[in-house]
């Protein structure tokens, strides 16, 4: 069917603590884009193009990307969704985010239009709901245990502590929060690359002793070596997170044993179909994977949600549920309870705009 509608609406959603940080910076909103596809029967699909500095897209450049590829997407027969992907390639090199939105909107549109759950496009479902992690903002230690006892009361199990590259206050952070926490609750760490390898290795050594799951991204991306450095010298899971920022780099991760991990993340990766091809590189190379923090609507987390759900290694907690901590989001329809998220019902990606009809 025809595709006749492509519109694009910005979204700021605040957070509940505007003082929210980690090791790359600091903002009292997220932001992005929400964008609605249709087709000339009524049929509609929607995408979340998330504004994520660190992985190079800004509110007015997500919106210029968009507007750009447009011409691609608007006309085109709806059922032809890779070819409509490969001519986004073909239009623009790079642009993740903005592509992400498309790809999203096209499979929730073909996914309501055949009347089944998005991830039913995708194989369909292997599990039914997932464990969510939820991430602590740098702060001093008390207040980052503080911080995480409330997340425990309130049903979580698996917590992410953001560190920022200072070794010995790193340390004393994740001293504070297992103390506060105790031995049943699953902590990572990210430091968002802010490590030197021989730092990392030091701050890792270390924190193993409060049982560590995992930990992201511990030195800059370009620094390839130094990550699969990191990787020999821990007990700790490492886990690339803006170093497995595309299919290529997922595939160097992986043939080269660089990490034991990679963060999926969709906007990062341009869209679900390449979300799906990252999971199988990572299945062929025995390497873990799991979805990263999509941090903005409660439509991306949907998204991911039929990714987590329909993929078959994903066996540690995703971080689907920071939209618990954002307020205005223009979508409802997925909550976390008691630490998990249930797998949306269809048909499509099975979240509404707030105030729609059910
Ligand atoms: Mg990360």
């Amino acid at each position: 069917m025809k595709i006749v509608a492509f519109e694009t609406k910005v979204s700021i959603m605040r957070k509940d603590d505007p003082t929210w940080r980690f090791a790359l910076g600091a903002s009292p909103v997220t932001e992005g884009h929400i964008l609605r596809i249709a087709t000339e029967d009524g049929v509609e699909g929607f995408g979340y193009a998330s504004t994520t500095a660190h992985m190079g897209s800004l509110t007015g450049s997500l919106q210029a990307e968009l507007e750009y590829l447009k011409a691609s997407v608007l006309g085109r027969d709806s059922d032809e969704i890779e070819s409509i992907l490969i001519g986004l390639d073909r239009a623009m090199r790079g642009a993740p985010q903005a592509k992400a939105a498309i790809d999203c909107a096209l499979f929730d549109l073909q996914a309501r239009r055949l009347g089944v759950p998005l991830c039913n496009l995708f194989g369909g479902k292997v599990r039914s709901r997932i464990p969510i992690l939820r991430i602590l903002a740098i702060k001093t230690p008390a207040e980052m245990a503080a911080q995480a006892r409330k997340l425990v009361n309130g049903g979580y199990n698996y917590l992410k502590i953001k560190v920022h590259g200072e070794v010995a206050e790193d340390v004393a952070r994740v001293a504070a929060i297992r103390a506060e926490v105790g031995e049943g609750v699953h902590l990572t760490i990210d430091a968002n690359q802010s490590y030197t390898p021989k730092d990392a290795i030091t701050a890792l050594n270390a924190m193993a002793k409060y049982t560590i799951d995992l930990a992201e991204q511990p030195v800059p991306v370009e620094d390839f070596a130094g990550l699969a450095l990191v990787t020999r010298s821990v007990p700790i899971t490492i886990e690339a997170d803006e170093g497995a920022g595309s299919l290529r780099e997922i595939y160097r991760l992986v043939t080269e044993r660089a990490v034991d991990a990679v963060s999926l993340k969709i906007p990062k990766l341009g869209g679900l179909r390449n979300t799906v091809a990252a999971a199988r590189i990572c299945e062929a190379g025995e390497i873990k994977y799991r979805l990263g923090a999509a941090v903005g609507s409660r439509l991306l987390a949907a998204h991911g949600m039929h990714m987590a759900c329909s993929l078959r290694d994903v066996d540690y907690a995703c971080e689907l549920g920071e939209f618990a901590r954002l307020l205005d989001d223009p979508f409802e329809g997925l909550e976390v309870k008691d630490g998990f998220i249930e797998l949306p019902q269809g048909p499509g990606v099975g979240v509404r705009l707030a105030g729609a009809k059910a």
